[in-house]
């Protein structure tokens, strides 16, 4: 399944699930209509974001590819937000994003 697939699969799977709050987290670079450049996101930050209820945890959600492998910037961010109390998943599939709330 290609990273785009799973993250539109993990959308649709948990995105009307009671109890989270899941939206898509893009990081880009674009030209405004003046021509400026407009970056949006953070370097490193997961594909998607959410936040469960009703502890108020927030949860990241990068998606990969079965052969895809995080960037050293990813990495980090994935120390940061373990850092402080939130949840991150590594999700290879929809059923790894199900086991890790399974597990809170
Ligand atoms: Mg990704």
């Amino acid at each position: 399944m290609s990273e785009s697939d799973l993250l539109a699969n993990i959308l649709l799977t948990f995105g009307s699930r009671p109890g989270l709050r899941i939206w898509r987290s893009n990081v880009l670079v674009a030209r405004d209509q003046s021509g400026r450049v407009v970056r949006a996101g953070v370097k490193g930050q997961a594909d998607i974001s959410g936040i469960l209820a009703p502890s108020g945890r927030r949860i990241e959600i990068e998606c990969k590819t079965a052969a895809g492998r995080q960037s050293p910037e990813q990495r980090r961010w994935q120390a940061m937000i373990e850092k402080y109390g939130g949840i991150y998943v590594l999700a290879r599939s929809v059923d790894d994003v199900e086991r890790a709330l399974s597990a809170t």
